[in-house]
């Protein structure tokens, strides 16, 4: 059998892991120049990594891994007003890099990777999928598999414009590194934190006197500004903090997109399967997107291992919808916490991190934060695959 899948971000390199060892033949395309590095920071835990362990990578994240442990609130002149330390059952979360774990998974897939490529045109009938590539390029294939994120162009090509799927939560993200000894060492290996009504600028520092940086603002309208760094300027500009220093600095490669979850009634059109944030994306918000991302390859896999395509296409979207769904609530959920809208909801937050501080009443906090008190870190897919 043979499949192409578009985007070698998570969900498709995992999948292109598992369909090689099951003697698929895989063509990947990317629609980057080159691999992409770095990006931003991700906690990565439960469902996700036990796949990653399934695949032989446990030892390999846990050297790319950073210390996690404290997060704190800092006001306008630095100083810390809140914050949480994490609860040692919350320590077996791996924070890392996302383009570390993407590297990881690249290194152990065989299927070469067309870069600055990407799908132009589908055509399908009942032998298989023609999909011309950049370039004119054409291949026809058993499967087509779109993991290309939540702006997916295999989505559009098979199932219609982003408008119909795309849940705009009515924030844009901006993330980067950046390498700066001086401020590394100032904010140290501890998520520190500035928010003010409707904006949030997060930094950790990282291996190498490099910085990771997050930005979230509240905005109704999700156009992406022309120029996001400029956008930044003017936004945090006269925030205090390190920001000015920050913002002097931030490089050409910042990510910069509208935060957005992906909703869709189908995740498969015939030959066409969709995979990862571009049929289940959860935000940035719930916290769970890479980790779903790898549970869904996984179980997609382990459908087609077993039956004919168009049972393994409905059985693997069976399996993930409630998980998913599940998933998306609590992000939902998540975003006053993350980007509290008014200065009363950062009072209430910085009291409720205060009392996190008393006996048992942090695990209490995060549970309270799921929904049937489920632990922020389990597995939540009950359906992987055992073997
Ligand atoms: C700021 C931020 C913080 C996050 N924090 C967390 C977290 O703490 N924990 C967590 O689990 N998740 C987190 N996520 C979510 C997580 O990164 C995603 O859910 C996960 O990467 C989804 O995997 P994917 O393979 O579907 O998409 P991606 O990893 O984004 O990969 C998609 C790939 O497709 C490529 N591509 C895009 N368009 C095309 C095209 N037209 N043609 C070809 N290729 C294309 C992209 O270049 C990319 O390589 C966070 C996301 C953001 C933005």
């Amino acid at each position: 059998m043979r499949a192409l899948i578009c985007g070698a971000g998570i969900a498709g390199l995992t999948l292109a892991w598992h369909l090689e060892r099951m003697g698929w033949h895989v063509e990947i395309v990317e629609r980057a120049p080159a691999f992409r590095n770095g990006g931003y920071m991700i906690d990565f835990y439960g469902a996700g990594y036990e796949v990653a362990e399934h695949m032989g990578l446990a030892r390999r994240l846990q050297e790319v891994r950073y210390p996690f442990t404290e997060l704190d609130y800092v006001n306008r002149g630095g100083r810390r007003t809140s914050g949480f330390v994490l609860p040692p059952s919350f320590r077996q979360v791996v924070s890392l890099l996302r383009g570390d774990l993407a590297r990881i998974l690249a290194e152990e897939v065989r299927a070469p990777i067309r870069y600055a490529s990407t799908v132009e045109a589908v055509h399908q009938n009942g032998e298989g999928v023609t999909v011309t590539l950049t370039g004119g390029v054409q291949t026809t294939v058993d499967l087509l598999v779109g993991a290309d994120g939540a702006h997916s162009r295999v989505r559009e090509l098979a199932f219609g414009s982003e408008e119909r799927y795309v849940r705009y939560l009515d924030h844009h993200v901006a993330a980067c590194i950046l390498t700066d000894p001086e401020l590394s060492a100032q904010v140290g290996q501890r998520y520190q934190m500035l928010t003010v009504p409707g904006l949030m600028a997060g930094a950790y520092a990282l291996r190498q006197d490099r910085l990771a940086l997050l930005f979230l603002r509240r905005e109704a309208d999700p156009t992406l500004p022309s120029d996001p760094r400029e956008t930044l300027r003017r936004h945090y500009g006269d925030l205090g903090w390190i920001l000015p220093t920050l913002l002097s600095r931030i490089p050409a490669d910042l990510y910069y997109d509208q935060v957005t979850q992906v909703q869709m009634e189908s995740w498969s059109r015939g030959r066409v399967v969709l995979l990862g944030d571009a049929c289940q994306a959860v935000s940035l918000f719930a916290g769970h997107g890479a980790s779903m991302a790898m549970a869904a390859a996984w179980i997609l896999a382990d459908e087609l291992a077993g039956t004919d395509l168009a049972t393994a296409l409905s059985s693997y979207e069976r399996r993930m919808r409630p998980t998913i769904a599940e998933v998306q609530a609590l992000g939902r959920r998540f975003i006053e916490w993350m980007a509290p809208s008014s200065q009363l909801r950062i009072a209430i937050r910085d009291l409720m991190f205060r009392l996190t501080a008393l006996p048992g009443a942090d695990r209490l906090f995060l549970n309270s934060l799921t929904p049937g008190g489920h632990n922020l870190i389990e597995s939540r897919v009950d359906q992987l695959p055992r073997s």
